[in-house]
């Protein structure tokens, strides 16, 4: 079994979730007795959220290239960023390591693809719904047209990021608020909705949803355990 290294932290809510996801997943295809090898460096969300805020995406590219170069000597096979926003420096991550960057976005169009569906709607933080990064690669290489709520509800989806979901607050009245941008998304033509964040699946879980939900910490926890497999 390879070892993956994980960088947490944004927020450490979501990155439990990924410790406890891939550590299931071993059990599943293992069994026995079996649990993941994995390391995790958590940063300090309040030093990057300050950056994200601040647009110093150069000193946050430094900070987690620096992090990936920690796992890597700690003998990582791999990198998971376990968060999607920070994935627009992930170019900078993946060139600090001679190792696999697992990105994000090709775990969830891989799963997309495979179920079919070409439309899907994108909830998540402002930067991702907002900045091509994300969009883009999901349009560029897998070829999905991608939707997104209109500017109160990009606005609403990342308020609820920053204010509750990052903090373990999960509130009835912001899962309905997202059930009705899903709604929408979903009469705009969008056959599925990527939950986009990694904390969404704490409010947002299928069963919420009109429509199929493809959850980006879930499907990005598998392609760990995938790779640290050799599946
Ligand atoms: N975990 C979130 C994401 O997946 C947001 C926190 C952050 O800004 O990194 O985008």
């Amino acid at each position: 079994m390879k070892r993956i290294g994980l960088i947490g932290g944004m927020s450490w809510e979501s990155s439990l979730l990924y410790y406890k996801l891939i550590n299931e997943e071993v059990r599943a295809k293992l069994g026995g007795f079996n649990s993941a090898d994995c390391i995790m460096h958590s940063v300090n969300f309040a030093d990057i959220e300050a950056m994200q805020k601040s647009g110093r995406w150069d000193d946050a590219a430094d900070l987690l290239a620096q992090s990936a170069r920690h796992l890597y000597q700690g003998g990582a096979g791999c990198v998971v960023l376990c968060t999607n926003t920070m994935h627009k420096v992930a170019d900078a991550i993946q060139n600090a390591v001679p190792i696999p960057f697992l990105h994000i976005a090709d775990a969830t169009a891989n799963a997309i693809r495979a179920s079919g569906y070409t439309h899907v709607g994108l909830l998540g933080t402002r930067f991702t719904m907002d900045e091509p990064f994300y969009s883009g690669r999901l349009t560029d290489k897998y070829g999905l047209t991608v939707l997104l709520p209109d500017a109160d509800g990009r606005q609403m989806v990342n308020r609820v990021i920053f204010d509750e979901l990052v903090h373990g607050v999960i509130r009835d009245e912001s899962r309905e608020a997202y059930i009705r941008q899903i709604e929408s998304l979903a009469g705009q033509g969008a056959q599925a909705v990527i939950l986009g964040c990694t904390e969404i699946g704490m409010l947002i879980h299928p069963e919420h949803s009109p429509i199929p939900t493809f959850d980006t910490t879930v499907l990005h926890a598998n392609v760990a355990v995938a790779f640290a497999l050799g599946d």
